[in-house]
């Protein structure tokens, strides 16, 4: 799935909660940062005609953070960062896991490539997670579940008064659900 999709979800699940704004941003961020093993992309490209490209993208994009490991390291950072300690870790390796589940049912690539996910490291590389129905990252089912997130996440502005903007600038945040509030 696309980092928007992953951070919508993120957020309506952060909302199943009454969590503090930092709360909610820690679980929100949960379920977009492992995508940053993703960055490698950016090296791979540079070094693409080189002499010695480095293929980090290709190696460890859907690895180095989409694995049991990285999603325990993301709990223990939401306890000791957050205010309702427990619920907050909790519901990041909710948003965790359904990150991995997000990958695994529709990313992939235009070239066919599946991305298996090394779901058990670092505690061990027996097998991965695969789905042989995997969707295209752009298919119409990502599409879809990104349509209803959106309308989740005005939902829960016009009836909360917050949305994701709120991690950026309350000011924005606060105008945002504001015009959402004037229709109607
Ligand atoms: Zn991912």
């Amino acid at each position: 799935m696309n980092p928007v999709s992953h951070l919508l979800t993120s957020w309506v699940v952060a909302n199943t909660a009454d969590l503090t704004p930092r709360d909610r941003a820690l679980v929100t961020l949960a379920g977009v940062v492992p995508d940053i093993d993703g960055l490698g992309i950016i090296a791979e490209i540079l070094t693409e005609q080189t002499a010695f490209p480095l293929l980090w993208y290709s190696k460890y994009h859907h690895v180095l953070c989409h694995n049991l490991g990285f999603g325990l390291l993301l709990a223990v950072t939401a306890i000791l960062f957050s205010i309702r300690r427990w619920m907050t870790a909790f519901l990041v390796l909710v948003v965790f896991h359904l990150h991995l589940l997000g990958d695994l049912v529709g990313s992939r690539g235009p070239d066919g490539y599946q991305w298996p996910i090394p779901y058990w490291t670092p505690f061990s590389d027996g097998w991965k997670l695969m789905w042989t129905g995997q969707w295209e990252l752009n298919a119409w089912p990502n599409v879809l579940i990104t349509a209803l997130l959106l309308a989740a996440t005005i939902y829960i502005a016009r009836r909360k008064g917050c949305s994701p903007l709120e991690m950026v600038s309350k000011r924005a945040d606060s105008a945002f659900v504001s015009i959402l509030r004037r229709q109607y």
